[in-house]
């Protein structure tokens, strides 16, 4: 990995995907582990940014929280719904209204085409998660099309995820989420270096030229990317090298 490419730590801000890029998949969304040793990585990294460091995901705050518990940390959570500037502070919502109680119960059942189905309410969106249920993908977003298809006033966006189908409120994205919290204080005025493995990371890749920030991938190609990493355990240790390697 360049790291010539990224800036002092006292110069940038790191933004962080959670899911697929820190931590590895786990079968079930609950499942995912937090490695003592990258705790220590992100505490040293907060304080060596001055606080310049979030965590950029679909989950919400809370679940984020629960996740790398006891740690709390600056975050964009649900796919840029909220935000929080610093671990000590409040989440506040930068897009609010969450789906339609209606359509989101419509969506919901869709979970009932098979066992292997996993439902998670998110908060500001929902998924179907079907890693335990493979064959039934194409079932799942015929059933969300037909869904949107009758209701095509609803402002809904369809992402796609790694064996996740997600339903979300459009008109906000994580880049929207990354541009909101790279306004404020202690992320304003720094270069970001932005970590994501999926395609909601695509929208931020796109938008680090304008921040004047770098991108790099975990596991897949994207020509908006200054590079890639293979797994979330390479980035692990490459945030870990950083703390030796930058000044
Ligand atoms: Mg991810």
């Amino acid at each position: 990995m360049p790291g010539a490419l990224v800036p002092q730590l006292d110069q940038c801000a790191l933004l962080l995907d959670i899911d697929g890029t820190l931590l590895d998949m786990a079968p079930t969304p609950r499942e995912v582990w937090v490695p003592p040793e990258l705790e220590q990585t992100l505490r040293s990294l907060l304080v060596r940014t001055s606080g310049a460091l979030a965590l950029v995901s679909g989950r919400s705050i809370n679940d984020i929280d629960l996740i790398f518990a006891p740690m709390r940390l600056p975050a964009v959570g649900g796919h840029g719904a909220e935000m929080r500037l610093s671990g000590g502070g409040e989440a506040v919502a930068t897009h609010a209204p969450p789906l339609d109680p209606e359509l989101k119960s419509r969506l919901a059942a869709i979970a009932r085409i098979s066992p292997g189905i996993l439902l998670e309410d998110k908060g500001y969106s929902l998924a179907l998660h079907y890693r335990l249920a493979p064959h039934t993908e194409k079932a799942i977003y015929e059933s969300v099309a037909a869904i949107r298809a009758e209701n095509p006033d609803a402002p809904l966006e369809v992402l796609p995820g790694k064996s996740v189908c997600e339903i979300k409120q459009s008109g906000f994205t994580k880049a929207t989420g990354v541009v909101e919290l790279m306004k404020h204080a202690p992320f304003e005025g720094r270069r970001p270096v932005f970590i994501g493995d999926d395609v909601t990371d695509e929208t931020v890749f796109a938008i680090m030229p304008e921040l004047n920030g770098v991108a790099f991938s975990v596991g897949r190609h994207s020509d908006l990317t200054a590079g890639r990493f293979d797994q979330p355990s390479d980035v692990r240790d490459w945030l870990a090298r950083l703390l030796t390697t930058t000044a």
